[in-house]
């Protein structure tokens, strides 16, 4: 009855599978037929404390209460409490503007780059250097940003001073004197779960450094403890100009941030959002980081995070036939798969068993369970996958 509903009220930008969720408990996932799912997407990144957190619904219920939205006319006391908090765990010295998604994030680290390119330096600075198999948004400049060139069909034109590097190697070559910034993402997701090398991103910092040309992370996925750090940038050990965030810090309540050391760039009138930060959004995210800090200081994260990567290993073990390699880190992790049809049935396949997967970049199968997942959710859910692969050799 919905699907229908679906097919003739939503325009069709998404590739649906027709299943009508109805409520969750941390990474199990019922339908209205009362079907069970084990939950290795958490809505793409997202739903990092699981679904219907008590702790978490308790902290937004209250703050509906109170006030879900004043504008940024005033000041929000838990956006200036959430911006202390994520300067002062990040150990970075910045500050932040709150925004709705990691899109409109990206577009504010990319007025922070083109504003600073214009205010430093004889001539203005503008060219921002991204690469291939990137993804940093869906608004018409972070599309031109994403430097996968299929997705620039039909929509242009577009803001210029985008430039591509195939690789980390090629970014020093383009760099010229209008280079402004940098945009990376330290594991690109959408592209294929697809790590950097460290030692490469950290000369790549030093050179970048020398030129006064920003570095600039979109942490948008791998952020608030993705990888098993609060942030990749710990991983990677380097200290950015410019951060930013959005999937997995607010468990669904849509927000964005970008933090910059940039502390003064802007001025009022720069920049702005109507919904950006509100009381809601804001609520939400400091909770999420107060369970999350909890919990990776409990032992028991790091304890559930190993558990799922060595059941992860063991399993891409087992199906030398089907898996190339394991890749990622912590609770961002791919398959790559032997080739693109395999997967799409895998996915397929997985999704009629009860376990919710996601496809990266061509041959990468994505899991990005909640971060709260049980050891119980991941042994159901690998015992699913087994039962999957093992009719698909
Ligand atoms: C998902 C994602 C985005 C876009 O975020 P939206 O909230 O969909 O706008 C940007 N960058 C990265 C790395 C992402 O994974």
């Amino acid at each position: 009855m919905f699907e229908k509903l679906d097919k003739d009220y939503i325009l069709h930008s998404y590739a649906r599978n027709y299943v009508n969720f109805k409520y969750g408990i941390n990474a199990t996932l019922y339908d209205d037929k009362e079907k069970d799912y084990i939950d290795f997407s958490s809505g793409i990144g997202v739903v990092s404390v699981g679904h219907a957190n008590k702790e978490f619904n308790q902290a937004i219920k209250k703050q509906i209460d109170q006030i879900i939205h004043i504008s940024n006319l005033y000041m929000i006391e838990p956006q200036v409490k959430l911006a202390k908090e994520l300067v002062t765990k990040s150990g970075f010295d910045m500050r932040c503007f709150f925004a709705n998604s990691g899109a409109e994030a990206n577009e504010a680290a990319i007025k922070i780059a083109r504003k600073y390119g214009e205010v430093q330096g004889k001539i203005k600075r503008y060219k921002i250097i991204t690469l291939k198999h990137s993804f940093h948004g869906r608004s018409i400049s972070t599309l031109k940003a994403t430097a996968q060139e299929s997705m620039h069909n039909y929509f242009g034109p577009f803001p210029d001073g985008f430039v591509y590097a195939k690789d980390i190697d090629q970014i020093k070559e383009l760099c010229d004197d209008h280079t402004i910034g940098v945009m990376l993402e330290l594991i690109q997701g959408e592209g294929g779960v697809e790590p950097q090398d460290k030692k490469k991103i950290q000369e790549l910092e030093q050179f970048l450094k020398q030129k006064d040309i920003l570095l600039m992370i979109d942490e948008v996925q791998t952020g608030i403890y993705r990888t098993g750090e609060l942030l990749a940038c710990h991983l990677y050990e380097i200290s950015p100009q410019i951060i930013t965030l959005a999937k997995g810090i607010a468990n669904g309540v849509p927000i964005g941030v970008v933090m910059s050391s940039l502390k003064d760039i802007f001025s009022p009138g720069d920049h702005g959002s109507t919904f950006g930060g509100n009381y809601l959004s804001t609520r939400a995210a400091l909770k999420v980081l107060e369970i999350l800090d909890r919990y990776k200081n409990s032992g028991e994260f790091d304890e559930n995070m190993i558990y799922f990567e060595d059941r992860l290993k063991n399993f891409a073990k087992k199906y030398p036939n089907i898996i190339l390699k394991e890749v990622g880190f912590g609770f961002m992790r791919g398959l790559r798969i032997k080739s693109s049809d395999m997967l799409a049935k895998i996915i397929d396949e997985s999704f009629k068993s009860g376990v919710l997967l996601l496809k990266a970049g061509r041959d990468t199968l994505r899991f990005l369970p909640p971060l709260t997942i049980s050891k119980m959710e991941i042994d159901e859910g690998f015992k699913r996958l087994d039962m999957v692969f093992s009719k698909t050799v």
